[in-house]
């Protein structure tokens, strides 16, 4: 599986573009791009040959979301995101000074469900706290986890909603049960591993 990077916006949003090496098929996880930052991503994607098939949307918030038409324009991607979540797509979300365009995906998904990317594949874990259809995405050895899980920290939950025994409750029973070392790719700041969360974020330490 080859993972770029992409950090983009106001907020520092982390985008990844995540690809099948065999079949070169690939996804977006998260598009908060503005134009002017999509292009450096459309640029890369055809340096590399891709094959861009989705626009995975960990949940709504317009940092993650914002480039959707974009790509789906550009390269006939599928906007994808939780079942929950779609609904606050589609409202027009306004929020943190970032406007979003209301649109509705071309699919949601929810529990469970596995998203193929050539050979390889990333499964969705419903992970609500952050927001109602926050989703983090599991692949091999990898786990993406948008605004619920970040080094040294977890995602707010004072936005519409959001709970905090919501998301302590999805990182402890459905975060915290991966391998140790599976790595974690948040939406915001540096990677780390689930063994290195257990150990030093402050508000998982008290619980192991
Ligand atoms: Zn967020
Ligand atoms: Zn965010």
């Amino acid at each position: 599986m080859i993972i770029k990077r992409f950090i983009t916006g106001l907020l520092e949003t982390n985008c990844y573009l995540v690809a099948c090496q065999e079949t070169l098929n690939a996804t977006l996880i998260d598009a908060g791009f503005n134009e002017a930052e999509a292009i450096t991503v459309i640029r890369e994607i055809g340096k590399k040959n891709l094959k861009v098939k989705y626009v995975l949307n960990t949940h709504w918030h317009p940092d993650h979301t914002a480039g959707n038409e974009y790509f789906r324009e550009k390269l006939g991607a599928l906007v994808i995101i939780h079942e929950d979540d779609a609904p606050m797509l589609n409202a027009g979300a306004s929020l943190l000074g970032l406007k979003v365009k209301p649109h509705r995906p071309d699919k949601t998904v929810t529990d469970g469900d596995l998203i193929e990317i050539g050979k390889t594949c990333l499964k969705v874990i419903h992970t609500p706290g952050h927001t109602r259809g926050s989703i983090c995405l599991l692949g091999k050895g990898v786990v993406f986890t948008g605004d619920t899980l970040f080094a040294g920290s977890i995602g707010r939950t004072d936005l519409p909603g959001g709970s905090f025994e919501e998301i302590i409750g999805s990182i402890r029973n459905k975060l915290m049960t991966l391998p140790d070392e599976t790595l974690v790719y948040p939406g915001h700041g540096p990677f780390s591993s689930i063994g290195k969360e257990k150990r030093t974020n402050p508000f998982l330490t008290d619980i192991y």
